[in-house]
């Protein structure tokens, strides 16, 4: 088993929430709390091992560990939103193959451990009309709004235009790869005034206007699958075992409370990792999420 600290990433419209789910404190607001993330740019740190290394690099020398081929598939964070995140849109695997020469693109989900201002979750024009409706800065005929209230559970389809809203808390999963179009920021600036990069082009090559994010309710126990990924969550009370049965890594993160494993506290907003067919022993008072990679 490997225990994960997560990785803090800076970002314009974070908080210092993150602080309280293993994040150490960085100059700057904290948007994300990488908690399992295998990208060298904010890898979790595997704090079991002495020295600790980061899962970059451990997955880069012992991927057959794993159950898995390719490139590490998920990558789960902690989102903590001050303000509205910018509208975005991810592509299939045909649209990053095209666009980017990857071999897959990016389905998303999120839980949210807290609701805030309603998300972004689709479109409500016709594809045609955007082009003249940007251009005439007609922003909010393009996109659709969704409520969401504590503890739903939102599907992001590759295709679909979204953003998650300022005052969420989130557990947010996702492919790993590196595939994010910026759709619109809501004509924010910096302090220099600059407006940050939009990739207007490609997001339009990738946008499904027939899609919108899927909102059910997030219950523990309930197994939710996605097509690349699946989830689920259950809280744990004294001594106890975790275990993985699959043939594939498991991606066990803290949601509330923590738990003893061989001497090692792990924390909320840290997770474990369970190599294929693993068990542990563990005590604490905790609610964990389970993930699953999918081929
Ligand atoms: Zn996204």
């Amino acid at each position: 088993m490997l225990v994960l600290k997560p990785a803090p990433l800076a970002k314009i419209w974070g908080d210092k929430a993150l602080l309280d789910y293993g994040c150490d404190d960085i100059d700057g607001m904290i948007g994300e709390a990488c908690t399992v993330c295998a990208d060298p740019k904010c890898s979790s740190l595997i704090v079991s091992l002495t020295p600790p290394i980061t899962l970059a690099e451990y997955y880069r020398m012992h991927a057959d560990q794993f159950g898995w081929t390719g490139p590490f598939p998920l990558t789960i964070t902690i989102v903590s939103a001050r303000e509205d995140l910018s509208l975005q849109v991810h592509p299939d695997r045909e649209k990053a193959k095209e666009l980017e020469g990857l071999e897959d693109g990016k389905e998303e989900s999120w839980v949210f451990l807290r609701a805030g201002a309603p998300i972004v979750a689709g479109t409500k024009c016709r594809k045609e009309e955007i082009p003249m409706l940007i251009a005439e800065n007609r922003w909010e005929e393009i996109y659709a709004r969704m409520a969401i209230e504590d503890h739903d559970y939102v599907h992001v389809r590759p295709g679909t235009l979204h953003a998650i809203s300022a005052g969420s808390l989130v557990y947010e999963i996702m492919q790993s790869n590196d595939v994010t179009y910026r759709f619109y920021d809501y004509d924010r600036t910096d302090s220099q005034g600059n407006k940050r990069q939009l990739h207007l082009s490609k997001a339009l090559a990738c946008l499904n206007t027939e899609l919108a994010a899927e909102k059910t309710r997030f219950e523990e126990g309930r197994v939710y699958e996605a097509e690349r990924y699946r989830i689920s969550s259950r809280r744990i009370e004294g001594k106890t075992e975790i275990e993985n049965p699959e043939e594939v890594f498991a991606c066990i993160t803290v949601l509330e409370g923590s738990f003893l494993w061989n001497g090692i506290s792990v924390f909320k907003g840290y997770s474990v990792i369970l190599f294929p067919k693993e068990k542990a022993g563990i005590s604490g008072r905790a609610v964990l999420m389970t993930a699953y990679a999918k081929p």
